[in-house]
């Protein structure tokens, strides 16, 4: 499986990075070496300073697809998740000003944290879902998927142009504002509609 990943999606979030909104989705790759599941720990790298979360709302495919229309691509999923994609923001920062690719500071190992997955029917409302990030119990990122700058069933038409969708890839849909470090002996809490989806110290 891989992992599908939006950048700059919100734009509250693009502004505090001071980058431009996009005309189009920003997209990169981690690799399946990049899954941390819910509960586990996360261990701060030695190859980074600057570790910062961003949580995301997680989109898992269900059917094998490329070239995917808008219209069909709600058929290629019915579970939501919540999750985390780590990001060496200071590594982030370097490669971007020497314009290379991303992949040393948002791939590397435990950078994919992935909460549990719920039916999509289940949430209360489906069009505006709705997630919070607690840090140490304080909120710190507070989102709604309607704020996202290419909703879910764009980012498959437009993802699927490029690379095949297979059935357990899973999408991150980028993050909303808010984003900001985390520090060893720190607790990190999602919530999707109020409920908690996952639970993980940084060690
Ligand atoms: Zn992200």
């Amino acid at each position: 499986m891989k992992f599908i990943c939006i950048g700059r999606n919100y734009a509250e979030h693009a502004k505090e990075l001071k980058n431009a909104v996009p005309a189009e989705p920003v997209i990169f790759f981690k690799p399946d070496t990049a899954l941390l599941v819910g509960r586990q720990p996360f261990f701060y790298p030695a190859f980074s300073n600057d570790i910062h979360y961003e949580c995301e709302i997680l989109v898992k495919i269900n059917r094998l697809g490329k070239n995917i229309q808008k219209k069909f691509a709600h058929r290629y999923y019915d579970e939501i998740g919540l999750g985390i994609d780590f990001t060496a923001r200071d590594l982030q920062n370097e490669l971007k000003t020497k314009g290379l690719p991303w992949e040393k500071a948002k791939g590397f190992d435990g950078s994919a944290v992935v909460g549990e997955f719920v039916s999509i029917n289940s949430l209360k409302n489906k069009d505006n879902i709705e997630f919070q990030l607690l840090k140490n119990g304080v909120v710190v990122q507070s989102g709604y998927s309607k704020d996202m700058i290419f909703d879910i069933d764009s980012i498959i038409e437009y993802v699927s142009q490029f690379v095949t969708l297979k059935i357990g890839d899973i999408i991150f849909t980028g993050t909303p504002a808010g984003v900001g470090p985390v520090a060893v002996g720190d607790q990190l809490e999602g919530l999707l509609e109020g409920e908690s989806n996952f639970s993980l110290s940084i060690k």
